[in-house]
Parts: C-alpha cells; sequence; structure tokens
C-alpha cells in the first residue's frame, strides 16, 4: 500500500477556516436541496452495480442509510466488506476510524471510501499515538511496563490499534471487552491493563464483568505530568484507563433515569457501556449496539424502554416498533455530529465521482500501520467464546 496523507481537521480548525466542515470537499458538492439527491444516488449505485458496496452504520441519518447494502457495528461492517471481495469500491458511512479498519480488513484490491474526511469521531482522537507513547514510556519509569497489556477499543485510530500490536496487546469491541480483558490478565503474572480510548468501557467492563473494584482502576489524563498519578498509584493499579469518552453516550445522566423511572416505574432503562458508570449501574442492561437491537427486538409488545445511545438509531428503532413504547434517554436531542456529517450529498458525490472514474476521498493505511494493527486485530479474533461485534 501507499501511503496517503489525508486531512482530518477538527471543524473550522487548520488549514481549511473557511469551510463550514473543517475539511472542504475536494469536488462540486451538490447541494441538499437538490430535490434529484435520492434518484442520483440511485443511478449512480445502479451504474456502478457490484463494484460498490456501501456499508452504513447503525448511528448514520436515515437518508444515508436507505442506500445502504448492509448496516452494522464497525467491526462487523469491516468484516461483511471483506466477504465481498468482488467489490472493489466500499463505501464507508461511518466515521474515519472504521474506514480504517474496513481498509485493513480487506483485500488490497478494495479500495475504502469515506464520503466526508470530516467524519472522525471525538472518542478516537482523545487518543494520540505520541501521548499513548509517552504514557508507555511513563509506565516504564514507574517500573510496571513489562506487567502492562496494552488493550484498545475498535474506536480507536489505526496507529494505536498498531501499538497494541507491537506491545503485546489487543484490540476490543463492546461486546468481547470482558473476554479481551480475561485474556490480557492471563498474560502475565500480576498483569496490569492500559485501555484506551474509553475510560467508561474500560470501568465498566472491570468493575461489572470481571468483579474489580472502583478502586482498582485509576485514570491517566494525557494533558497531566505522568498522567497526573503517582508511581504508587501506577503499582497498585489493575486497570489505567485512558482519560477518553464518547461525546454522545456521555452525555446520559443517572438523573433522567431517576426522572424516568419516577413517571413509568415499569419502564426498562436499556444503555450502551459506554455510558459512565454512574448511569449503567442504574440501567436494567446494558450491552453493544447490536444487543439493544436484538433486545428491542425481542421485547414484547406494550413493553416501556428508555435508550442510551446514538439517537438515528433510537429514533429508527422506535418507528420499526409503534407496537413498543421506546424513549430517548436524553432530555436534549444529541446525535453523534461527526457521524451526521456523512448526508446524502456527500454520498451522491462519493458515488458519481466513482461512476466518472475519480477515486475520492480514499482511505489507506499505511503499510507497518496496517499490518501491526492487523496482529491486534487478528488477537481479537482470536479470543475464545464470544462475538465480536460492538
Ligand atoms: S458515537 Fe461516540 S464513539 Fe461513536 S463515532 Fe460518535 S463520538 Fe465516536
Amino acid at each position: 500500500m501507499t501511503t496517503v496523507e489525508l486531512p482530518l481537521l477538527p471543524l473550522g480548525k487548520g488549514k481549511d477556516l473557511s469551510s463550514e466542515r473543517g475539511v472542504e470537499c475536494p469536488g462540486d458538492l451538490p447541494p441538499a436541496s437538490d430535490p434529484d439527491l435520492v434518484a442520483r444516488a440511485k443511478a449512480a449505485k445502479e451504474a456502478l452495480g457490484r463494484s460498490v458496496f456501501v456499508l452504513g452504520h447503525h448511528y448514520q441519518r436515515d437518508e444515508v442509510i436507505q442506500f445502504a447494502d448492509v448496516t452494522g457495528d464497525s467491526f462487523k461492517l469491516a468484516r461483511d466488506a471483506a466477504a465481498r471481495p468482488e467489490a472493489e469500491y466500499i463505501v464507508f458511512c461511518g466515521v474515519h476510524f472504521m474506514a480504517e479498519s474496513a481498509d485493513i480488513l480487506t483485500a488490497p484490491n478494495q479500495k475504502v471510501i469515506l464520503p466526508d474526511l470530516a467524519a472522525g469521531c471525538s472518542m478516537a482522537d482523545m487518543a494520540r499515538l505520541s501521548q499513548v507513547e509517552d504514557a508507555w514510556d511513563a509506565l516504564a519509569d514507574a517500573g510496571v511496563q513489562d506487567q502492562v497489556v496494552p488493550i484498545t477499543y475498535m474506536n480507536s485510530t489505526a496507529d494505536i490499534k498498531a501499538f497494541c500490536g507491537k506491545n503485546g496487546g489487543a484490540v476490543c469491541t463492546s461486546s468481547n471487552a470482558d473476554v479481551a480483558l480475561e485474556w490480557a490478565f492471563a498474560q502475565k503474572p500480576d498483569a496490569k491493563v492500559l485501555f484506551f480510548p474509553d475510560q467508561h468501557l474500560g470501568r465498566n467492563t472491570a468493575v461489572l464483568k470481571l468483579g474489580f473494584s472502583l478502586d482498582d482502576c485509576v485514570v491517566w489524563n494525557p494533558f497531566k505530568p505522568n498522567g497526573g498519578l503517582t508511581d504508587e498509584q501506577l503499582r497498585d493499579a489493575k486497570m489505567i484507563l485512558w482519560k477518553g469518552h464518547c461525546s454522545v453516550h456521555g452525555k446520559f445522566s443517572p438523573e433522567v433515569v431517576d426522572e424516568l423511572r419516577a413517571k413509568d416505574p415499569d419502564i426498562n432503562i436499556l444503555v450502551h457501556p459506554e455510558c459512565k458508570h454512574e448511569v449503567v449501574i442504574k440501567a436494567d442492561l446494558v450491552g453493544s449496539t447490536e444487543f439493544i437491537i436484538k433486545t428491542i427486538e425481542a421485547a414484547p409488545a406494550g413493553s416501556s424502554w428508555a435508550i442510551g445511545t446514538e439517537l438515528n438509531l433510537v429514533k429508527r428503532l422506535a418507528d420499526a416498533h409503534p407496537d413498543k413504547k421506546i424513549a430517548f434517554l436524553d432530555r436534549t436531542v444529541c446525535f453523534c455530529s461527526t457521524m451526521n456529517r456523512i448526508d446524502l450529498p456527500h454520498l451522491v458525490w462519493a458515488l458519481e465521482s466513482l461512476v466518472e472514474g475519480n477515486e475520492v476521498n480514499v482511505i489507506d493505511v499505511e503499510a507497518e500501520t496496517a499490518r501491526l494493527a492487523d496482529i491486534a486485530l487478528q488477537r481479537m479474533l482470536d479470543l475464545p467464546g464470544k462475538s465480536h461485534k460492538d
């Protein structure tokens, strides 16, 4: 693979200050008001036939999901793409780290396209490789690095996955984080886990699934010297949690759970493990997006639910199950803003560019990074038992 340096800039920052999206679309983006967008997307997809495969993450907008050949979580989508080798182009309607994972897991001839390069993930961006390498050095200085197994959530950049591959660690999803942690603790005597980027998934899994106490967990703040921790704290900790979180799932609060229960004692609270620990311990059920979907599908008619995950998915579940009472677990509307950057104009632009023979926004992970990240992904695939859906 060749290395392509793609800009991934925060909104309104970097080279492109005038762009509303931070990264200017390098072509003629159709206006969102174009009444022919649906017809144009349909025609472009038909013209491309089996050479294109469109992936739609569960958190994507309806206007985009309608064109997805398959929907799912990030890991399922990457595997679905790898199972379609005849598709030369994988158009990933999701965020940047997902497109990277798809590029790593698909064949070299398959090109992964992200319709809007500004579709990043704030959580993945909270763990930068240079910060993680500094933390690793600090763990050596504290005399504990030899005990530490690094585990990264799927929602991380390719170079963080590669760091784990290089240093004896693995990737996990929200479905198999417990198995990944058990694996990690079995790797070394007196093992500790350095878990990134989502402190909540790490804490919830360690405490609720593996039986650790909250005191066994410390939080590494990459903006403080030595992570804001003493060497003694590092020596005593079992879980060293990176100070990262999801901007969507981090918004849910225990107060709203209490309010909803007071209004409807029969309500079931169903949340994603990226939610804060205070929320998760008040919930009836906790699980990945796939678990949330399956739980609602299996729920009896008339049952009442409040769901703590991304709003596009909750709205689609409510629309698909009018016989059940389904509410969003927050007072305010809260979409994932970066997921929402993939809209119909960008999808039309990406597909029509391919029809014209122009490969746009190709995500191409540098070869050595891809090799090492694949090692960490394969260690996850080799974990016993569970499915690997996030
Ligand atoms: S929902 Fe959270 S973890 Fe998922 S892409 Fe958005 S910010 Fe990242």
